[in-house]
């Protein structure tokens, strides 16, 4: 079995992307493209070591690769990609494994079946990369055609013998800049093999690549509605909070917390949407610790859980069942309240109300009800 390394190439700036950031830090779905890039990689074949080559005044690497999970070392690169990449190759030299893989960090969709690919291709060449055709026409700048069969779309990893490319880095200048890894290979010599790309392996660069991408995510998503109900007490004196609203009506809601019975049954929608379980499991009503506590707590601990996930709340819908207090004066303030806590725009966010026809607890104005249901995007 060989010994495979990957270095990941995340010392771009992204002024491509549109984004005041680096590209690779910009949220997909709830998890900074790098993640994903990193994560699926990982899962994708077996590396003995993982290398980020990060640009020098990049500080966010470090929490990104915790929240990953997988164990890899991130060092700094230099000023031109081909830098980077040598900076990541030299990382290697105590470790040298028989073959690295050179991937950038902005392609978070490369799959088994292309690592499987490039690995084969080592058996019998010094390097390999993924290739695609041009399907459209090709046309030079001043309006004559150029022959696509002649050109090829190149995608990454591009994996090598790790003992060859570091030699042929290792002629390179300083500042030396090159179309790939491939075009360095090819200069020196090396014998190349090219395997067959994956469109889905694109390149996150323009604003619009998100939008792709995210498409192609919710193409693998399921939709799951949780829902939520809670009851509360009325008791006299205070201030009740109510969809994360302070309502001055001369009673309040009774509970362990400060008892918003709308912002709990929305909190469960969320937990039951993702099959984590109720409020209660999360903030045990015995946990002093939660006492008079600010439910909006709660409700930011589910949507935390909503982006460990990688998941999108869509929409939530609040019913609240009660002869008192009046909903109407304090609808919008509660659907902006939530829409906050959420991350939503207030379309998405929905509050009702109804009564039980003097009916029940409700009925006789011994407490309100909340009835809740949030609608999620998960990925499978
Ligand atoms: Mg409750």
């Amino acid at each position: 079995m060989h010994k495979s390394a990957l270095i990941l190439v995340a010392a771009g700036t992204g002024s491509r992307a549109g984004q005041d950031y680096p590209k690779q830090y910009y949220s997909l779905v709830g998890k900074s493209i790098l993640q994903r890039t990193l994560e699926n990689c990982a899962k994708s074949f077996k590396f003995s070591e993982i290398i980020c080559v990060i640009a020098k005044k990049d500080n966010r690497a470090k929490d990104v690769i915790a929240k990953s999970g997988v164990s890899a070392q991130c060092i700094k690169g230099g000023k031109t990609r081909t830098d980077s990449v040598r900076a990541g190759l030299k990382a290697l030299k105590e470790s040298a494994p028989d073959h690295v893989f050179i991937h950038d960090a902005a392609r978070p969709f490369v799959s088994k079946l292309t690592m499987d690919a490039l690995s084969e291709a080592l058996e019998k060449y010094d390097g390999t990369a993924p290739a695609l055709p041009v399907t459209d026409a090709l046309k030079f700048l001043d309006g004559r055609s150029a022959d696509r069969d002649q050109f090829l779309r190149m995608q990454t990893p591009q994996a090598f013998h790790y003992s060859k490319i570091m030699s042929a880095f290792e002629t390179l200048e300083e500042g030396a800049q090159t179309a790939d890894d491939i075009a360095i290979a090819k200069e020196a010599g090396l014998s190349l093999k090219f395997v067959d790309g994956d469109e889905r392996n694109f390149k996150i660069t323009y604003p619009h690549d998100f939008e792709k991408a995210e498409y192609m995510m919710a193409a693998n998503s399921y939709t799951a509605v949780g829902s939520g109900y809670d009851v509360h007490q009325f008791e006299d004196g205070g201030t009740m909070m109510l969809c994360g609203v302070a309502i001055e009506c001369g009673y309040r809601l009774k509970g362990h917390s400060d008892a918003d019975a709308g912002l709990h049954s929305l909190t469960d929608a969320i937990f039951g949407a993702l099959g984590l379980g109720d409020i209660g499991d999360h903030f045990p009503p015995t946990d002093d610790a939660h006492k008079n506590q600010d439910s909006a707590v709660f409700l930011t601990a589910a949507m935390d859980a909503v982006r460990e996930r990688g998941a999108v709340l869509q929409h939530v819908d609040l019913t609240l069942i009660c002869e008192q207090p009046k909903i109407k004066p304090h609808r919008e303030a509660m659907r902006a309240r939530i829409a906050d806590l959420c991350g939503l725009t207030l379309q998405r966010v929905s509050v009702k109300a109804t009564t039980t026809e003097k009916l029940g607890f409700t009925g006789r104005k011994e407490g309100l009800a909340a009835q809740a249901t949030a609608t999620l995007s998960i990925p499978s």
